[in-house]
């Protein structure tokens, strides 16, 4: 802009920063038109995004921090640590850059990507207005989820907010012995507070709660798992995904085999449970949490 005075432009330049994204890498599916994007930052940290091309509209996921605090045994997320918290505007510029270079609007988003977004809490909070306000990107909260791992006191303070957003929670295993091996925040908040949790959250929204649970062979994939699942989900009005669980070379962890979710499947379905086993998405272009930068990074090394 050359219509405003020296004054302004030091003013801005001094108080404010346009904290966008750049696209280091992009890859496009061969199989399903999903593309995933590494994005570099200003301060030289990565960060990735996906977007989906659904049959109802282009689905974008985005991260909420670089790396991630929680350590979870399977994901490569946090491999390197936690690096940083996003701003709003660096999530907000995730939708933005890929909606530019795609030429498509997005119309839906999950809070997926890299990072626990519950422990980014005040700015994912701006984030969600901000996307969702009519001079904005005007997306819905119906059309938004957010996934956490259980940070239950921010479940609760999530709830107070009475959004309409979906609320995902990364369960992956029945009961806390196997939880606490594979997620550490089981330690401190266990399956039965967490569950609580969930229960108040669907009674008082009316929203049904989506349990993501990545089959993991020999880990959390036995029929045994199933009926005790079946069990501790028992009246919360929810939504079961099983996922095969991406195979990432430092966490030493296989997918379970087809039989295995099958019949695992079965089991919770006879139980009277919603439950869809994902697609895996973009498999060729490692498009699950965190496996992009991993790989970007290393080659750097
Ligand atoms: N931190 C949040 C959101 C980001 S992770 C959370 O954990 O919910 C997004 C989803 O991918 C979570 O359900 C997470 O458990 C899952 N995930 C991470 N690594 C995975 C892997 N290797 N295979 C399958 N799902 C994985
Ligand atoms: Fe973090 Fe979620 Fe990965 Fe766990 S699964 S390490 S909470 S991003």
């Amino acid at each position: 802009m050359t219509n405003i005075s020296k004054d302004l432009m030091a003013k801005l330049n001094d108080n404010f920063a346009i904290l966008s994204c750049s696209i280091e890498k992009k890859l496009v599916s061969r199989y399903d038109n999903t593309v995933k994007y590494l994005y570099s930052l200003p301060d030289g940290e990565y960060l990735e995004c996906v977007v989906m091309d659904y049959k109802y509209g282009h689905t974008i996921c985005v991260s909420t921090q670089v790396g991630c605090k929680m350590g979870c045994a399977f994901c490569a997320s946090g491999i390197g640590g936690f690096k940083r918290q996003l701003a709003p505007s660096e999530i907000l510029s995730q939708i933005y850059t890929a909606q530019k270079d795609l030429g498509v609007r997005i119309s839906r988003i999950v809070l997926m990507g890299m990072g626990e977004p519950l422990d980014n809490y005040d700015n994912v909070m701006r984030f969600l207005e901000l996307v969702s306000d009519e001079k904005g990107l005007n997306i819905g909260m119906r059309h938004i989820s957010l996934s956490t791992s259980g940070i239950v006191p921010r479940i609760y303070d999530l709830l107070d907010r009475k959004l309409q957003l979906t609320l995902s929670v990364s369960l992956h295993a029945p009961n806390d012995a196997i939880r606490s091996s594979i997620m550490p925040v089981n330690k401190s908040w266990g399956v039965d507070e967490l569950l609580d949790a969930c229960r108040v959250y669907a009674d008082e929204t009316s929203r049904r709660i989506s349990f993501e649970y990545a089959m993991m062979k020999g880990v959390n994939d036995t029929p045994e798992c199933a009926r005790e699942l079946s069990q501790r989900l028992k009246g919360i009005l929810c939504h079961v995904n099983l996922i095969p669980a991406n195979e990432v070379p430092e966490k030493g962890h296989s997918r379970s085999d087809d039989n295995s979710i099958n019949e695992f499947k079965n089991i919770l379905e006879k139980a009277g449970l919603a439950v869809t086993v994902r697609r895996t998405l973009g498999s060729d272009i490692n498009a699950s949490c965190g496996q992009l930068r991993r790989e970007h990074i290393k080659s750097q090394a």
